[in-house]
């Protein structure tokens, strides 16, 4: 990745759109499809990775992905 892209300036006051896990964990919305979904694998990582057995896993993932895409959906819609 070519480390050229422009830093954007801070704006104060601005809130920062993030969405909110069942566990409290903030994740921060961003307007990139690729990034979004990153961002929401790298946090299903964290409820799995202490599950042992794999359908369990993949069931608590599914559910944790569904939960937070549809936070996603639902505070895109709202700005
Ligand atoms: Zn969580």
């Amino acid at each position: 990745m070519p480390s050229r892209i422009s830093r954007k300036k801070k704006v104060s006051g601005t809130r920062l759109p993030v969405i909110e896990c069942s566990c409290g964990a903030q994740i921060l919305l961003v307007p990139n499809v690729k990034e979004m979904s990153a961002a929401i694998e790298a946090h299903i990582i964290i409820h799995t990775k202490k599950i042992k057995d794999a359908k369990e896993a993949q069931a608590k993932a599914e559910r944790i992905r569904d939960d937070l895409i549809a936070k996603v959906l639902e505070t895109a819609s709202e700005l």
